[in-house]
């Protein structure tokens, strides 16, 4: 048997492709990107790129030790049999953030919009909608605590999925406060889950003496009827004053746009520099446990990276699983056309100079040619298979007063046109 792609891998591929889905179809992706570009790069974010594989040290304190990430899923990057201490990003936001540190982004006006597209890598358990190999699109903004800037991130968040036809969405918000409200939080969580210590999963133990928090994110179900018997208080009722009044503004501008949303006090980030606002994005489609965007504000990870502090927030969503969520929505793509003008030569001397009025045509339209002469009949066919608007033909009569026939595949119009006037002519017929 040939070679197979790697387990939890996909190939992007070209529209027509035998068992193609909206999430293996290269055109889609396209799509999700070209849309996030036009939403985000409006509202003033640059797109950046970072490098696919990092030092293991940033990824740990950026994704934080404790999660299964980096315990459990970290690809390791080795290199002439020696191991460079380097891994493939599971993620964007700390490679993100020490650009900013290392360019001096600081230097740039804030609040300071980026935007960035491209593939991750975890060793997951491989499942619908969970891959090894996966790709998002991350929007992060550094230098402000505004709570407007948080409510401009959702806000943009939800135009995107809007504008690419999502409708089954819903924001799930909460917040997790400041780190001394966390602190009386988790003091709370341990006092509630020591008594019942047994009943606790293993990694959960591990969690009640490191981080409590992360005990209510956990996927064992026996964890989770020990949170759901013991009525466990949200960290909601445990903000303090600042935290809260900025979370109320947040509120306050959603609602004032119109922008929907659904409070969930469930929403936490057991890391240390995760701040106050945190929302998921779920589809009625893709499944209640799998969001299709994980954000927040993370004002001490550039700190936690050995840097200055300063604030972030940021999304980001994994394109597969919003393709997964507009099939389930229905969503068509927009069909793309073919070629704007398809050339076919009509007998194998002429086929040259289709090749070159076709190459010249690219200047203004695009344009293809058949690589081997046909009679009219086949090159209409041909010209249907590939979509296009325009075939033009070239025999010899044409190939003599430097003219081609077109014809519309369409309307049926007919037209010789000479050579020099095909791009006015195009042109006007686009009109
Ligand atoms: P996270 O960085 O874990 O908050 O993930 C953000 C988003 O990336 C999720 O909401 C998913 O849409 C997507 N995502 C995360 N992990 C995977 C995966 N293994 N396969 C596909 N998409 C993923």
């Amino acid at each position: 048997m040939a070679i197979q792609r790697p387990k939890g891998t996909q190939d992007h591929l070209p529209s027509g492709s035998p068992k193609l889905s909206l999430d293996t179809r290269a055109a889609a992706f396209e799509y999700v990107r070209d849309t996030a570009r036009r939403v985000l790069e409006r509202a003033g974010a640059q797109r950046i790129d970072t490098p696919l594989f990092e030092e293991a040290e940033l990824v740990k304190r950026g994704v934080g030790g404790s999660t299964d990430i980096v315990r459990k899923e970290m690809f390791t990057v080795y290199y002439f049999g020696d191991h460079g201490g380097y891994v493939l990003r599971p993620e964007g936001t700390a490679g993100i953030v020490r650009a900013y540190l290392q360019g001096g982004w600081k230097q740039l006006p804030a609040p300071l919009k980026v935007w960035l597209h491209g593939p991750m890598f975890r060793a997951e358990n491989v499942q619908k909608g969970r891959l090894r190999q996966f790709h998002q699109v991350d929007y992060e903004v550094f230098g402000s605590t505004d709570p407007l800037v948080d409510a401009e991130a959702i806000a943009l968040l939800v135009e995107v999925v809007r504008e690419l036809g999502l409708k089954q969405v819903k924001v799930k918000l909460g917040s997790i406060g400041d780190p001394e409200d966390r602190e009386a939080y988790n003091a709370y969580l341990r006092d509630l889950f020591t008594p019942h210590l047994e009943r606790l999963s293993d990694d959960s133990k591990d969690r009640l003496t490191r981080n409590p928090m992360r005990i209510l994110d956990s996927k064992s179900e026996g964890d989770q009827q020990l949170i759901a018997e013991l009525g466990v208080r949200p960290m909601l009722e445990f903000l303090g004053e600042d935290a809260a009044a900025h979370f109320a503004q947040v509120q306050r501008y959603l609602t004032d746009w119109g922008v929907p949303y659904d409070l969930d006090p469930s929403i936490v980030r057991g890391l240390d520099y995760y701040r106050r606002t945190a929302w998921e994005l779920h589809h009625e489609g893709v499944g209640a446990k799998s969001a299709l965007c994980g954000g927040g504000r993370y004002d001490g990870l550039a700190e936690q990276l050995g840097g200055q502090a300063v604030p972030g927030i940021g999304w980001a969503f994994g394109i597969e699983r919003l393709l997964l969520a507009m099939e389930a929505d229905g969503v068509e793509l927009p069909v793309s056309s073919g070629p704007q003008l398809y050339l076919v030569a009509l007998d194998e001397e002429n086929v040259p100079l289709a090749a070159k009025t076709a190459l010249e045509a690219r200047a203004y339209a695009r344009a293809e040619f058949a690589y081997r002469a046909m009679k009219p009949g086949s090159a209409f066919k041909d010209a249907e298979r590939r979509r296009a608007v325009w075939v033009g033909l070239i025999g010899s009569d044409e190939a003599a007063q430097g003219t081609v026939s077109l014809k519309h595949m369409e309307t049926g119009e007919q037209k010789v046109v000479p050579v020099g006037e095909l791009a006015a002519f195009l042109q006007k017929s686009d009109d």
